[in-house]
């Protein structure tokens, strides 16, 4: 009899999954240890190489498919890495020599690699812990196929299962062959991690933060993720499991209802329109953006284009990316963020080294500064491939971490020799690109307006924003009950920054993960921010909330709200004004 558990956490992604259970494990799965007697050396050698070679041919089937499927391009750095470590002498002697002295195949991988691990783990630095990483996904990869298991254990498993981890990389989360994964369970993370903002771009339901989860939950336990409520049922009776399946149907009405409104404008009752963009990462985000009626692309993240990768991207593969988007976006508006890199999104191109990543990454060398005092030329490259592709569509440039007036105008001068380089290249380019700015340090909120006067639209960015009000780091778990964006001083952050827009007639949006949260949603509304920016997995949840509300009753509540004493008192406001409107719906909010 399998012990029958709810365990809580944070719902970051809606819907209920049922389904086995998959451990995915962080370092190398369990793998017998014997010794080999000298006259069966040489068979254990040749067993270890044809692993080496297998996995090689792995990696290099896997390239051919995304080659060939052009949706992952991030993915082909992450193979490239695992095809270097794989070819590396050092690997192929290391482990050799323990089999010359007795071990095992699988033994001797595991003590070379766990040897090369630990002098990662003792250095503690960035860049090398993401290498570890890499190291570790190798070392599956090989006992895998000495163990006869085949493909390793994120890329490939045969049928739908619920994946349970302490918390997803982002190379895991580029490996998996998403058809098979009904729902993420991790142990760690916050609203805002990786896993979070993955499962709901791919609107899969997810409850991450919970507690003990890879400790208390054995691989093939049956599953329930409700990531509505944030709930992990374990081993669930015949009662429960009956009321979850209910529960799980009348979301997926639910759900189909909701793309069904995705044709109909987004606008409350009495007319008022509201621009309804998306947050994408990657080129086939766009796509799902459009077909979700986006208006366009609020925020293109492009981190990603400087992550798992040796080499850095140049102007021409910038501007071919860029390209691609913008294509796939029909000629929408697309919002694209210079790189973002630093705090939470560290990369192995430019922190190779600890000072580099700093004591304190999340308020130290990311977003603009360090593109403009760390990698000046690296943020003059992508500079230009913005310009460049404006003069193909309508793209407007934002600028990550702007703290004040000074990087503002750092930044509008570099834009200006972007354009005068690209005259005397004679190369195409939108010489009237609209430029905004990010407001997700609290000074920018408290400065907006002085900031509006420099540039054309302003976008809040509330998931620093919160992180930066609250002092709350958003990665950090233990004080995850601390990050309230609900909370006074974030709501009166917000209507400072719009309040600055507004006096300077600049356009102001919120692209943070509130605009993707319909009690969020409705209020930001109410407070008079017509555009809104979120993963397009939200957008048919939004517009449909926003239908059902009265923009006059909007801005009423508005005002209530703003003067709240308490988290607690917002969000309670918040609640019944989404329970009138939406009223039997509301459970699915
Ligand atoms: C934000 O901080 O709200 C934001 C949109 O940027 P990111 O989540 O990429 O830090
Ligand atoms: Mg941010």
């Amino acid at each position: 009899m399998k012990t029958m558990m709810e365990l809580a956490g944070i719902p970051v992604s809606p819907g209920i999954a049922i389904g086995p259970a998959h451990l995915v494990a962080r370092g190398m799965p369990d793998a017998p240890h014997y010794c080999v007697t000298s006259d069966h050396r040489e068979e254990e050698e040749v067993r270890l190489l044809l692993a080496l070679e297998q996995s090689q041919q792995q990696i290099q089937a896997i390239h051919q498919t995304v080659t060939q499927q052009q949706t992952n391009p991030e993915l082909l750095y992450i193979l490239d890495a695992h095809r270097l470590i794989l070819e590396d002498s050092m690997l192929r002697e290391g482990t050799l020599g323990y089999v010359r002295k007795g071990f095992n195949a699988e033994w001797a991988v595991v003590r070379y690699l766990s040897e090369v691990i630990a002098v990662f783990q003792q250095m503690d630095d960035a860049y090398l812990r993401e290498k570890r990483t890499d190291i570790e996904q190798v070392g599956k990869r090989l006992l895998n196929n000495l163990l006869g298991h085949g493909e390793d254990s994120v890329a490939g498993f045969p049928s739908p299962v619920i994946l349970v981890s302490e918390e997803f990389t982002p190379s895991d989360t580029l490996l998996m062959k998403h058809e098979t994964v009904l729902g993420f369970v991790t142990q760690r993370g916050g609203r805002t991690s990786h896993t979070a903002i993955l499962a709901k771009s791919l609107s899969i339901p997810a409850v991450v933060g919970v507690r003990g989860a890879t400790v208390r939950i054995e691989q093939g336990d049956q599953l329930v993720v409700d990531g509505v409520n944030g709930l992990l049922h374990v081993n669930p009776d015949r009662e429960t499991l009956a009321q979850l399946t209910h529960k799980q149907e009348r979301y997926h009405t639910f759900r189909n209802r909701l793309l069904e409104s995705s044709i109909h404008p987004a606008a409350t009752q009495d007319g008022h329109q509201i621009l309804l963009n998306a947050n994408i990462e990657l080129c086939s985000d766009a796509v799902r953006a459009q077909k979700l009626g986006a208006a366009g692309v609020g925020l293109y993240r492009t981190e990603h284009l400087y992550m798992n990768r040796v080499t850095l991207p140049d102007e021409e593969e910038l501007v071919r990316t860029f390209r691609q988007v913008v294509s796939a976006m029909n000629s929408l508006p697309v919002t694209i963020r210079t790189m973002d890199v630093g705090g939470e999104k560290q990369t192995k191109l430019f922190f190779k080294h600890r000072s580099h990543a700093g004591v304190n990454p999340a308020l130290g060398m990311q977003g603009i500064r360090f593109c403009l005092r760390s990698e000046r030329q690296v943020f003059f490259t992508q500079i230009r491939a913005l310009l460049r592709v404006g003069s193909e569509g309508t793209v407007r440039i934002l600028l990550p971490m702007i703290s004040g007036v000074p990087e503002l105008e750092e930044v509008l001068q570099m834009v200006e020799r972007a354009k005068e380089s690209l005259i005397r290249d004679g190369l195409n380019f939108d010489p009237d690109m609209a430029i905004g700015s990010m407001v997700e340090v609290p000074s920018a909120a408290l400065c907006a307006e002085q900031l509006a006067e420099k540039v054309d639209f302003l976008s809040i960015g509330t998931n620093d924003l919160t992180q930066y009000t609250l002092a709350v780091d958003r990665l950090d778990e233990s004080v995850a009950y601390l990050y309230e964006p609900g909370h006074p001083a974030v709501l009166r952050l917000i209507a400072i920054a719009l309040a600055g827009g507004v006096a300077k007639g600049v356009p102001v949006s919120v692209c943070g993960e509130m605009a993707g949260d319909p009690k969020f949603a409705a209020l930001l509304t109410g407070m008079g921010i017509d555009e809104l920016s979120m993963t397009p997995g939200c957008l048919p949840l939004i517009r449909r909330t926003l239908r059902k509300m009265d923009y006059s009753q909007l801005t009423e509540t508005a005002k209530y709200v703003l003067n709240g004493q308490t988290t607690q008192e917002v969000m309670g406001l918040l609640e019944e004004m989404l329970r009138q409107a939406c009223g039997d719906e509301y459970i699915f909010h």
